[in-house]
This record gives structure tokens, sequence and C-alpha cells, in this order.
């Protein structure tokens, strides 16, 4: 059995020169957790060409969904940018990754700390009705540099609150902060910077990250996660991973060259 399937593009929205999101068939065999990452990509020359991402749509759902960047040299995505309805992407059977809430020990609230495409495993977590099980409250926030690279803005602001199954759920324990760091918007600035000056908490309205209460989930660049993981070890936060729970965990949203 070949490690990976082939799947058939489905849909491709464009956000930005530098983002889009695509949905493909999915072979039910494809089992996952929400928030797990997979390799994907496409077959140049008969060879898979692959990278890791994340599945942005929720297990339960009968096709895939991925947010990409478009690397203007990048070996994949210079080429995964021009895919097109029909064409067939190539999918590894083998979903993993730590950003599960399962590796998540229980607690009142639920942050996701995301920028750029980290925003896509919270795609798939936000859909998981157990989250809301887990979790009394849900935080999502989402740091880009301009308002455009706001994927998903309209989602999940407009449909997911009028979702049939999730709605309710959507309604009373969702909460979105999308920030801009590069643009005027009603949130600005870095998530690091919001945690430490406090905006984030006053603007919500809760109190400061506390280990009693708080739980997290980060999905960013490496200069990212690298700051917040400091700041939470700094307020007593455990790093959670796949064999042990813990008050959070981390996985990157890319690789450094
Ligand atoms: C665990 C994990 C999950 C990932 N999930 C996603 C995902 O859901 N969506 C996604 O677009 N990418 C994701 N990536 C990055 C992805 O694997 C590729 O790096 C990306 O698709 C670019 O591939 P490439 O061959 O064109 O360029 P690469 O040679 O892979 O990357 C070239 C350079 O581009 C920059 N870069 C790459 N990816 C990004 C990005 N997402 N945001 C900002 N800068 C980037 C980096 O500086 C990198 O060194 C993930 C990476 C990891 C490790």
């Amino acid at each position: 059995m070949s490690a990976f399937l082939e799947e058939r593009v489905l849909s491709v929205h464009h956000w930005t020169d530098r983002l889009f999101s695509f949905t493909t068939t999915r072979d039910p065999a494809l089992r996952f957790s929400n928030g797990h990452f997979t390799m994907i990509g496409l077959r140049i020359n008969n060879k898979p060409l692959l990278r890791a991402y994340s599945i942005a749509s929720a297990n339960y759902e009968e096709s895939l969904e991925f947010l990409s960047i478009k690397v203007e040299d990048g070996p994949l995505t210079s080429k995964l940018q021009h895919i097109k309805v029909g064409d067939t992407i190539v999918v590894g059977r083998k979903p993993t990754g730590t950003l599960l809430i399962d590796y998540l020990l229980p607690a009142k609230r639920l942050y996701m700390f995301s920028s750029g495409t980290g925003l896509a495993p919270f795609m798939s977590v936000i859909r998981d009705p157990e989250t809301y099980e887990k979790f009394e409250e849900v935080i999502l926030v989402h740091g880009v540099r301009e308002v455009a690279e706001l994927a998903y803005y309209d989602y999940i602001t407009k449909e997911l609150p009028a979702h049939e199954f999730l709605g309710e759920m959507i309604t009373k324990q969702l909460r979105y902060y999308p920030t801009v760091t590069r643009e005027a918007y009603h949130h600005q600035g870095r998530i690091t910077d919001l945690i430490e000056n406090g905006k984030l908490f006053s603007d919500l309205g809760v109190p400061a990250l506390n280990r009693e209460q708080d739980r997290i989930m980060i999905c960013g660049s490496p200069g990212m996660l690298r700051d917040l993981k400091g700041m939470l070890e700094e307020r007593g936060f455990n790093e959670g991973n796949t064999s042990k729970p813990g008050d959070f965990v981390i996985e990157r949203a890319f690789a450094e060259q």
C-alpha cells in the first residue's frame, strides 16, 4: 500500500497574493484528530514533493481543507498555488501533531494563539464539539500583518454562529480576537505584546493568563513559539505533549531555513 493517498481538488480560494486555501476529496480511510497535520504535496516528475500541512477541516467532514502560504520561490508552494479544481494532490496517510485538546489538562478556558497560517489547525479545533464540552470559554487569537490576511474572518464571525449543529456552542463559548500589526485595525499589535501589556485580557474582559483557569495552544512562527513558550513558563505553565498532558501545547506553523 502506498504511503500516500491521491485526492482531487474540489475548490480553491485565494485570500491574498500570499495566502490561499483549498478543499479536496477525502479517502474515508484517512483518520485524524482535530489539530493534526499531515504531509501533502504534488507529484513532480513522478516523485512526490511534500510538506507538512495542518488540516483545517474537522475530522467528521467529508472533504479536507488546507490553508497555504505562497512562497515565491518555494519548491512546493510556487507550484501548489496554481492548483485548479479537478487537479490531484498527494496526502500522507499518517496525520500527527501536538495541538490536540487531549494533550491539555482540564480547565475553564482554552486560548488558541496563532499567527499567519498558524490559524489552520485551530479552524479544525473550533469546529470540534468536544472543544466546547471540555472548555467553558474558547478564545481564538489570530495575528496577521494586514487585514486582508485575516482568512476565514467572515466564516468565523457569520457562518459558524449560524451553523446548524455548532452554532449555539459557538455563539455562547467562542470568542475571536483578530489582531493586525501593519495596518490600522480595531485590534492592533503582536500577540506577545498584547499579553505582556494586558490589552488582550482587558479587551476580552477576562483575567490575565493563569495556570488555574487557562490552557493554551500555540501555532506560529518559530520566533513566536519561542517567545510565548518563555512567557508561559515564567508564569508557571507546563508544556504538554503526546505522552503527557500539560497546560500548553505548541506546533510550528513553518520551519525556518
Ligand atoms: C508542523 C508543520 C505544519 C505546517 N502547516 C502549514 C500549513 O497549514 N500551511 C502552510 O502554508 N504551511 C504549513 N507549514 C509549512 C509548510 O510545510 C511549507 O514550508 C510551506 O508549504 C512552503 O513550502 P515550500 O516548499 O514552497 O517552501 P519551503 O522551502 O518549505 O519554505 C521556504 C521558506 O518560506 C517560509 N515559509 C514556509 N511556510 C510558511 C508559512 N506557512 N508561513 C510563513 N512563511 C512560511 C519559511 O521562511 C521557509 O523557510 C507547516 C510546517 C510544519 C513544520
